[in-house]
């Protein structure tokens, strides 16, 4: 991406504890990749959809006229325009790389914690499908009937702030 956007980014909490026992919430924030995505029926163009494949949201550039309407829409505040291309962005998961290639997305890959997991929710065999099964998880907005595929570990410090 050029400088002054991005398809993800980490927002680091206020300190939690006093040094030096002090403690950090992150939050990632990017596409959460809903099953229901207010960006894809407000396009007006077909340029915003989803992958009935895979369930990956995504633009279709040639079709994207710019409009700003599923930025306007999405709950989540996570597209903006490309300043170069001038059409919507966001995460794709990598979808035309890596995922391509077989490999997992970018961050799932660097993640030097190990702090992403990423797989097929359909598949009850996957690693992704198994950490649903044992850890307790959230999704974010979920209220809103978005059905976002974006699940979260809660943080064990603190209470959850959105
Ligand atoms: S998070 Fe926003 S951009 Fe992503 S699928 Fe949901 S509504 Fe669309
Ligand atoms: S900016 Fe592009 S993807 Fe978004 S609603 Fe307009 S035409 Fe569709």
């Amino acid at each position: 991406m050029p400088a002054g956007v991005s398809r993800l980014t980490i927002r680091r909490s206020e300190p939690i504890g006093v040094f030096p026992d002090v403690k950090y919430r992150f939050f990632r924030h990017s596409c959460q990749h809903c099953d229901n995505p207010p960006c894809v029926d407000v396009c007006p163009t077909g340029a915003s959809y989803r992958d009935a494949a895979s369930g990956i949201v995504d633009v279709d550039p040639s079709l994207c006229v710019g409009c700003q309407y599923c930025i306007a829409d999405c709950p989540y505040q996570v597209r903006f325009i490309h300043p170069e291309n001038k059409t919507a962005d966001k995460c794709d998961f990598c979808r035309k790389t890596n995922l391509k290639q077989g490999k997992p997305p970018a961050c799932v890959a660097v993640c030097p914690t190990k702090a992403l997991t990423f797989g097929n929710l359909d598949d009850p065999d996957s690693d992704i499908s198994r950490l649903l099964n044992q850890r307790a998880t959230y999704r974010y907005k979920i209220a809103l009937g978005t059905r976002p595929k974006m699940y979260r570990v809660p943080f064990k410090f603190g209470e959850v702030h959105q």
